[in-house]
């Protein structure tokens, strides 16, 4: 098996010792012991930081998915109205996921290249549909792109729309979400991220209105959030939680806001604009196009013409440096380069740029 000593894919990124060290401790029986009792809400009340909100937070075991799915399993019935905006991978994943519980589902579709500026069309749509949910992206990884928040969020407000379900996944500790400000009601986040944990767990950050609907929907399964309503009181979770993977989310949050949550915003757009300065210096094209936000946590490039993507590929890793391709209709067409969390590091960074400037040699002009 390779090891590739400049790791840049965009999750699961690279996980520092500090963290494997509590994630590889052996502790006492999860569930039982009020030592992982303290330690799953030390790490609600650092995801609450993190997200901003007064929400509370669930932590389930597995990978982000499961927070996309439980969160529309567990406020949606069969018929209930999904206005899904959609300006990627996930984006339009999300709807036909919601479309495949049974959703009535109306999609709002841009470019992958493009973000959520514009916000006239949801307006209408809100109006003429009047969903139960909207669905969002934050951070489109595979296309490097950030939709902003907090129009929609005060839209969704002043309209009346009972539900906002965010996707954070990528964004959650490298990008302001500010769940409470921006009105989101489902807040989801994964660990492998700028949470530099290993990919094993997810959480939501739940809010009243979305508690009211996971109550009258009563979805029960693996993957419900009812069982989570209570748990501080009951202290009974639905499967034996993952005692290591919480205690990795906790160090994980606790590097994100360590000095301090502002000082992770502002060093993950810091490298990200170093990022694309470079990339654009050395003759490549970024994926998202003005007047897109670009994401702070990951940066999205068109493979050059000159140099088919297996070729680039192949050549970097040859190199020591591992990027992250891209999926669905962008695949062999982007790469990107993961800045998150322990890669939001400009020392990695620049060793990357050293790499993808001897490898290309001018093909990315
Ligand atoms: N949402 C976004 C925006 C993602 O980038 C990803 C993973 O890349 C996911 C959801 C799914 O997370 P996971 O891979 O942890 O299941």
């Amino acid at each position: 098996m390779e090891v590739y000593p400049i790791p840049m894919v965009p999750g699961p990124v690279k996980v520092p010792e500090d963290i494997l060290r509590v994630y590889q401790t052996n502790y006492g029986a999860p569930g039982l012991e009020a030592t992982f009792w303290d330690l799953y809400h030390e790490t609600e009340f650092r995801l609450q930081q993190i997200l901003e909100t007064r929400n509370r937070i669930v932590i389930q075991t597995g990978e982000g998915m499961l927070a996309l799915w439980t969160a529309l399993r567990s406020c949606l019935k069969p018929g209930d109205r999904v206005l899904s905006i959609a300006t990627g991978v996930f984006g339009y994943g999300i709807a036909d996921m919601a479309k495949s519980i049974g959703a009535e589902v109306m999609t709002i579709g841009l470019e992958y290249h493009e973000t959520l500026n514009d916000l006239r069309p949801v307006e209408k749509a809100i109006g003429d549909f009047k969903p139960k949910m909207i669905t969002v992206v934050h951070c489109e990884t595979p296309s490097g792109t950030l939709n902003p928040l907090d129009g929609l969020g005060k839209l969704k407000k002043a309209m009346g729309v009972p539900l906002l379900y965010a996707d954070v996944v990528s964004s959650a500790g490298g990008a302001p979400v500010r769940v409470d400000a921006c009105h989101v009601d489902l807040a989801l986040g994964g660990s492998q991220k700028c949470l530099s944990a290993p990919p094993c767990m997810a959480f939501l950050s739940i809010s009243d209105r979305a508690w009211e609907e996971i109550e009258r929907v009563n979805y029960n399964g693996y993957d419900a959030l009812k069982p989570f309503r209570r748990i501080a009181e009951t202290r009974r979770f639905p499967y034996t939680p993952y005692w290591h993977g919480v205690a990795a989310l906790n160090a994980g949050a606790a590097l994100v806001l360590t000095p301090g949550l502002e000082d992770s915003f502002k060093r993950h757009e810091t490298i990200a604009r170093h990022c694309r300065k470079a990339i654009v210096e050395m003759g490549f094209a970024l994926f998202p196009s003005p007047p897109a936000v670009p994401s702070p946590t990951v940066t999205a490039v068109r493979v050059p013409e000159t140099l088919p993507w297996e070729e680039l590929d192949r050549r970097l890793r040859q190199k020591g440096l591992v990027v992250g391709g891209s999926h669905g209709k962008l695949a062999g067409k982007v790469f990107r380069l993961g800045h998150m969390g322990s890669q939001a590091d400009t020392a990695l960074l620049d060793k990357a740029l050293t790499v993808l400037r001897d490898v290309i040699g001018g093909a990315g002009r």
